[in-house]
């Protein structure tokens, strides 16, 4: 059997008896049933949402659940460090609510693509999970192909903003300058933190001709536009 058919055996045969096994545990209080509970699920509702209109230009805005802090930043952790890509939907539901409210035009949802040697590491880029789900929601188009990460960069973690931003100079490309050309765009990371990365791949798009960039995350680090 080919590894993708095993694969495929595990997701669709072994999950229902893995649950039964090893149910699945919420990433915010440790109850046992689903990785986001309702309750845990419903104070990220009640989260402040933010819409931040002043970033960094050409970002036109950015939309997050919430705070990086406590559930949210648990969950993403879990999401993003722990394999657990099915926290994708139930955040980017949340994510589509704010979207929602937030009355931003149809756009082309892109997610912050990850290097391809990451990408392998990891198994999937938690971005494009996510973009996915908002897709759905809003039934907006999604290319998780037009940005690509042409040079693998350090993690941020840890880097001021100058830092940050020297990191991930240059490190994207846009695949396809037809399709940005007059385009609203929404890009789509897991957190904003100073928005160097955010900016970097808004910076190309803004070249290639897109006519708004607003962003959308999972979590809001820090206040102000440079935190
Ligand atoms: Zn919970």
């Amino acid at each position: 059997m080919t590894l993708s058919g095993w694969t495929l055996v595990q997701t669709h045969l072994l999950d229902p008896l893995l649950n039964l096994v090893y149910p699945p545990v919420c990433v915010g209080c440790g109850r046992v049933g689903a990785l986001l509970c309702d309750g845990c699920r419903a104070s990220l509702e009640r989260n402040a949402p933010i819409l931040d209109e002043q970033p960094l230009p050409p970002i036109a805005s950015v939309t997050a659940i919430g705070a990086f802090a406590g559930i949210l930043q648990q969950a993403v952790h879990a999401l993003k460090y722990e394999g657990m890509t099915d926290l994708a939907e139930p955040l980017g539901s949340l994510l589509a609510a704010r979207l929602s409210a937030a009355a931003l035009p149809p756009s082309l949802i892109v997610p912050v693509p990850l290097h391809a040697s990451r990408l392998a590491q990891r198994g999937y880029n938690q971005s494009a999970l996510l973009g996915r789900v908002l897709s759905t929601a809003l039934a907006w188009p999604f290319d998780p192909a037009l940005l690509l990460r042409q040079r693998a960069t350090a993690s941020q973690v840890g880097l001021n903003y100058q830092g940050r931003q020297e990191n991930v100079r240059d490190a994207f490309m846009v695949t396809d300058s037809s399709v940005v050309e007059g385009r609203d765009i929404l890009l789509v990371d897991d957190v904003y933190t100073t928005g160097a990365t955010l900016h970097e791949c808004a910076l190309k798009l803004e070249e290639r001709g897109a006519r708004t960039i607003r962003a959308a995350v999972v979590g809001r680090a820090g206040s102000t536009g440079m935190s």
